[in-house]
């Protein structure tokens, strides 16, 4: 272990605690069964007939979760046309449960002192060119300042690295710091709203503490569910050397009292169908178990990072045509949960990525710490854990999909006003939420437009407000006097008004 970077060996063996991981186990058995995967996968039509796709696509326009079977069948449709079908489904699905909407986040790093040693992070405790930071309270509020009184964030999902340097003492205290600063805007005043958290794989008692301090979604990948190749990726001495702690955690989160949780996969480091798979059997059982399915699911790509011992050369990088497959095959698989797509991605595949179902993007991302307040040298930095596809600002991103009709959306409501877990769920399969969302998300366009959209953007923005205002009118009369009343109100500076 690097000298910079050392823990102490007692406070690495008290993080792991075997109880909370046997208790979920079935005779002694996690839920990735291998075996059965690869037998689903390989009795899986080569190449599926038209009526079997189609029969599977009508499910899911059903908004029905589809069995791992079908989502083996989907697998395996290489025709153009069944493709096309697959990405016309993908996007009315989206289109009836979400919207036109899009929500927005900026990534925030906080720490990247690292016990672990995966071989792909930029951030490992091997590499020894890293240069290993945690933002003080004082730095997280000029940090916070930049992301919500210049850019105009209002959520944020802040990443740590796992060692007693930004241990669950250093999240809450961040936590508690981030929702306190409040900054003077041009209109207004902003402030974060909704702070999501992907850090180390907890304990129920750290995960309590957390989630008191108002996290919004918990955030684990579970890198790959494979376990041989689990085992390559992260040494068995590390703490991220537990295959089984990690794919518990969203068990221990919500009997911790966190009804939001966000599972993925990192795409690359093993075959894609299997942890595609994988990932539906993780929400599957997240719902069997707990009574709840994942929040969100995500699906990075392993792209280069700073002395990573992955090479492009590794055979399980997935290509593009692939990876535009694995996101339309979550939509159709589970229609109702949230899909996240990083800035890790080129501009155009997320702006594909915008058709095919995905609902949450970051923008203007820096991915240094300090990254944002410190931005001369933020690029530089920033290739320390791996280099951006898309660095396209908040404005030039809102401009683009306003462009293209879609309404970016930093509506925090439901989880301020309680609609998390299975209530967001029931509500989104309902349908019921979109008439909630829609309204915030002009609210708080508006107010985006008005804090910190540029002359360009305001002029695609503003006639697209209208337009929204007009359906609101025909679709939703019930809500339509107190909606008015409050979009009045923000365009006269008020601010965090919602339904
Ligand atoms: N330390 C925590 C953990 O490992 O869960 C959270 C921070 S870690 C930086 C967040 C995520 O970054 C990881 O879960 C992994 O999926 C992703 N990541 C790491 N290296 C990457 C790479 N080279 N390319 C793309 N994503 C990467
Ligand atoms: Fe540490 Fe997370 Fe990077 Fe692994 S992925 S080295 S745990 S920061």
């Amino acid at each position: 272990m690097s000298v910079e970077t050392k823990a102490s060996t007692s406070w690495i063996n008290r993080r792991i605690k075997r109880d909370q991981v046997e208790k979920y186990l079935e005779n002694g058995q996690d839920f990735i069964n291998e075996t059965q995967i690869n037998t689903e996968l390989a009795a899986a039509p080569k190449e599926p007939s038209r009526q079997q796709v189609r029969d599977i696509l009508a499910k899911s326009m059903a908004v029905k979760d589809l069995t791992p079977e079908e989502v083996a069948v989907l697998i395996n449709v290489n025709d153009k046309g069944l493709l096309e079908e697959m990405r016309a489904a993908a996007l009315a699905i989206k289109l009836k449960i979400y919207d036109n909407r899009i929500v927005t986040f900026a990534p925030f790093y906080l720490g990247n002192y690292c016990v672990n040693r995966c071989s792909y992070c930029g951030f490992n405790n091997d590499n020894c060119d890293a240069q290993r930071k945690v933002l003080s309270q004082e730095e997280i509020k000029a940090e916070v300042a930049v992301l919500a009184g210049k850019i105009g964030h209002k959520r944020l999902i802040v990443v740590y690295g796992e060692h007693p340097r930004n241990d669950v003492d250093y999240i809450v205290e961040s936590l508690k710091t981030i929702y306190s600063v409040r900054v003077k805007t041009r209109n207004g005043h902003g402030s974060i709203r909704r702070v999501n958290v992907n850090a180390p794989a907890f304990s129920i008692e750290d995960l309590k503490r957390i989630n008191e301090a108002g996290i919004g979604t918990y955030q684990v990948f579970q890198e790959t569910y494979h376990k041989e190749t689990y085992a390559r990726m992260h040494p068995k001495d590390t703490i991220k050397g537990d295959y089984q702690w990690r794919l518990y955690c969203m068990h221990r989160a919500m009997e911790a009292g966190i009804d939001d949780v966000g599972i993925g996969a990192l795409f690359g480091l093993y075959d894609w169908r299997f942890e595609l798979m994988s990932l539906i059997y993780h929400t599957q059982e997240l719902e069997k178990k707990l009574g709840i399915g994942a929040h969100t699911i995500s699906f990075p790509r392993l792209v280069p990072a700073l002395n990573s011992m992955i090479g492009p050369d590794w055979k399980y990088l997935v290509n593009d045509d692939d990876f535009k497959k694995i996101m339309l095959i979550i939509r159709l698989a589970v229609p109702y949960t949230g899909m996240i797509i990083t800035a890790r991605e080129k501009a155009s595949i997320r702006d594909e990525a915008l058709l095919m179902g995905v609902t949450q993007m970051d923008a203007s991302s820096r991915i240094a710490i300090g990254g944002y307040s410190d931005a001369v040298t933020a690029q530089e930095k920033d290739k320390q854990q791996f280099i951006l596809g898309d660095t396209r600002s908040l404005d030039d991103l809102i401009r683009d999909f306003a462009g293209r009709g879609f309404i970016t959306s930093f509506c925090t409501a439901g989880y301020r006003c309680g609609r998390t877990g299975k209530c967001i769920m029931d509500l989104l399969r309902s349908g019921a939420e979109g008439k909630f969302c829609k309204l915030n998300a002009i609210l708080t366009f508006q107010e985006w437009l008005d804090d910190f959209g540029s002359e360009e953007t305001r002029a695609v923005g503003l006639p697209l407000i209208a337009k929204e205002i007009e359906q609101v009118k025909a679709r939703n009369p019930k809500a339509l006097e107190i909606f008015m009343n409050y979009h009045e109100r923000i365009k006269k500076g008020e601010r965090d008004l919602y339904l």
